[in-house]
């Protein structure tokens, strides 16, 4: 019935689907196996993308020529450029979507993409020989062989899902579980773990006043995700903002004794920075409110996902603390929140391609590896794809260092301190964040994103512009000079220092109280110039310059931590012949077996000793 794969990819969500595309279109012959296909990308909790960190990570994911920023620029209805107040490191751009269309349009580009099969049924079991996978086994029973396997099976692994003292199995609400992956990946000799995360009421948009409740509008000038053509929005749909109050406390209260959460039913730990309102309740006595942000599922839908009220406590005492928010007094719910608590694979069960260590050709990618997101997810997922079809084809691993993105940041952490609480994002992850802005993610990844195959000519094309326009920008700031009468009055207006001798433009460009659209106006020649300029070019030197030294500084720890990583360990090395080396150490390199000394650096529990030590075994 089926013919032999290259990749089969178990599960579309998020993950899932980067991981077909991108192994699709590098050329393999892929196999999509998921339970429902009319949830191909559902977006399980809040219908936005981004954020902070998180903005970036979608910004990589399309520069290498992944899908998701492509789709939720063609399925937002609200784009925010958040942080803008901060330094360009911590700019993030995130994208509120209409939560049908984002699925919608993510089938549509896996049916348009060649070489992705489909096949709904439930994964049931690996076929497996000789340590190796050979293929899938599903619920009726029929085996699908297959070269590579990419697990993506999101919060689906054994899921329970809690409101208040009801529990029943599923994989999200409305869905079934999966059962079987679990089992048989343990008794293969698999560490498996258990997490929980939740989500809050949806309510309908019809039976809320507007009235009294904050807007909150997209930027001005909105922008987008994707480096390639997708449009920006024209008009934008508003959220709003609400408070909860002591009232609303108080009735969450009575239902605390009836909460999975407290009452130890749920035994996986949760995401520590997305917190239920029960949790804040309990951990922030002293707040007298909790932001409340009311969001619209989609353009045409009077569906609202209420963010900032995510509950497992019983639906009845959901309905009745919801009425007493601001706005919400004769609010009708679509659906409760709940909790749900899913099987996890710790992920230093894996080497950096995200392949498992134990099975070859078996890739995790996703939740599965106590991530919790649907950008960590999508990331992990392209990965996995290429690396798989890289398997597949005989080509080298690909990996991304901590230096050149996000997703290096993610897959390393994961893989060498692993995790026992959902794993998020956040800038703070990233040692060389400067260097990792959201407005640079072409110009670091592109060109290898097309290496792979990934990115078309035209978008490296449009990179090496928009590299060349950026430098011949630069070298324009630093040859044009004002004189003092030229520019003072102007600087005097804008509280700047004034100049006695001739400088260059870039010398003001560096003081931070001027920004480039004021150095522009302070001679004609370079407004002549930067006329037929985008704003992302003028941006990105605006950029280098004004941050040149922190950037320098970055990228030479950036090049130190390079050479650590140059220094390779060979595979099977024996750390326990090591007498120096320190028992946890032994125990931890022995268990991840990095293949080089940065990657042993990064490891939790050994410390700057242990690699010293390596350092002189490895020089012997
Ligand atoms: P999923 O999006 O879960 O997709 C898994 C896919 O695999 C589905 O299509 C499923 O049908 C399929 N599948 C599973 N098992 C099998 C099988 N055996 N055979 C065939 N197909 C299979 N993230 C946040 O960042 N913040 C939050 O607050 C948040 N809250 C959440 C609340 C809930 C209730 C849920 C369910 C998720 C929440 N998430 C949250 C997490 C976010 O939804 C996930 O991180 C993201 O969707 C993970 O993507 P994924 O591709 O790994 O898995």
């Amino acid at each position: 019935m089926f013919p032999e794969y290259d990749v089969i990819v178990v599960g579309a969500g998020h993950a899932g689907c980067e991981a077909a595309a991108a192994a699709a279109n590098m050329g393999s012959k892929v196999m999509l196996v998921t339970m429902n296909m009319n949830t191909i990308a559902q977006m399980s909790c809040n219908p936005a993308m981004g954020g902070v960190a998180k903005g970036q990570i979608v910004r990589e994911i399309d520069a290498l020529g992944g899908y998701s920023g492509i789709i939720s620029d063609k399925s937002m209805i609200q784009f925010r450029m958040l942080n803008k107040s901060k330094g360009p490191a911590m700019w993030s751009p995130r994208t509120q979507n209409d939560r049908m269309r984002f699925a919608e349009e993510w089938r549509l580009a896996l049916e348009q993409t060649p070489n992705v099969d489909f096949w709904q049924e439930m994964v049931s079991g690996l076929v497996v020989k000789n340590n190796q996978v050979r293929g899938v086994r599903t619920s009726m029973g029929i085996e699908i062989m297959g070269k590579s396997v990419v697990l993506t099976n999101g919060t689906f692994l054994n899921g329970i899902i809690h409101i208040g003292e009801k529990r029943f199995g599923g994989g999200r609400t409305g869905e079934k579980a999966a059962t079987g992956i679990t089992e048989q990946l343990v008794e293969l000799g698999f560490e498996a773990g258990r997490m929980k995360t939740g989500t809050p009421p949806r309510v309908d948009g019809r039976s809320l006043n507007w009235n009294v409740m904050e807007e909150q509008p997209g930027d001005e000038e909105p922008g987008k995700f994707s480096f390639t053509d997708t449009k920006p929005l024209a008009t934008q749909r508003p959220c709003h903002i609400t408070y909860t109050n002591s009232e609303v406390h108080e009735i969450l209260k009575t239902g605390f004794e009836k909460s999975p959460m407290f009452t130890g039913r749920i035994k996986g730990l949760g995401p520590r920075y997305c917190p239920s309102i029960e949790d804040k309740i309990n951990r922030f006595a002293d707040r007298e409110r909790h932001q409340i942000f009311v969001e619209p599922e989609g353009w045409n839908t009077v569906e609202i996902y209420v963010n900032g009220f995510s509950t497992s406590l019983p639906e009845d005492v959901q309905y009745k603390a919801i009425t007493k928010i601001p706005g919400f007094e004769q609010v009708k719910m679509f659906r409760p929140g709940y909790a749900i608590e899913y099987d996890y694979f710790p992920p230093t069960q894996l080497d950096a391609t995200l392949e498992t260590k134990r099975i070859s050709g078996l890739y995790f990618a996703g939740q599965i590896n106590g991530t919790t997101g649907y950008e960590e997810a999508a990331s992990q997922g392209l990965m996995a794809g290429i690396n798989a079809h890289n398997k597949v084809h005989g080509k080298d691993k690909f990996i991304l260092n901590r230096s050149d993105a996000y997703i290096g940041v993610l897959i390393d952490d994961l893989i060498n301190k692993g995790t026992d609480e959902p794993y998020r994002m956040f800038t703070s992850r990233a040692e060389f964040r400067i260097l990792l802005r959201q407005d640079n993610a072409d110009i670091r990844l592109t060109p290898i994103g097309h290496t792979l195959g990934l990115a078309s000519d035209d978008r490296l094309e449009k990179v090496q512009q928009k590299v060349n326009q950026t430098e011949q920008l630069l070298n324009d700031l630093n040859t044009i000079k004002v004189k003092p009468e030229e520019v003072n009055q102007i600087l005097e207006k804008r509280n700047s220092a004034t100049i006695k001798e001739k400088a260059p433009l870039i010398n003001f460009l560096r003081r931070p109280e001027l920004e480039i659209e004021d150095i522009i106006k302070l001679h004609p020649e370079i407004q002549e110039r930067t006329k037929s300029l985008s704003q992302e070019v003028i941006q990105q030197a605006s950029i280098l310059a004004k941050y040149e030294t922190y950037i320098e500084k970055e990228k030479s720890l950036a090049d130190r931590m390079g050479d650590l990583d140059n220094k390779k360990i060979p595979s099977g090395f024996n750390y326990r012949e090591i007498p120096a080396l320190s028992k946890e150490a032994k125990e931890k390199l022995s268990n991840i077996q990095p293949t080089n000394l940065g990657q042993a650096s990064r490891i939790s529990g050994v410390n700057p000793a242990d690699i010293s030590v390596l350092m002189v075994y490895m020089a012997r």
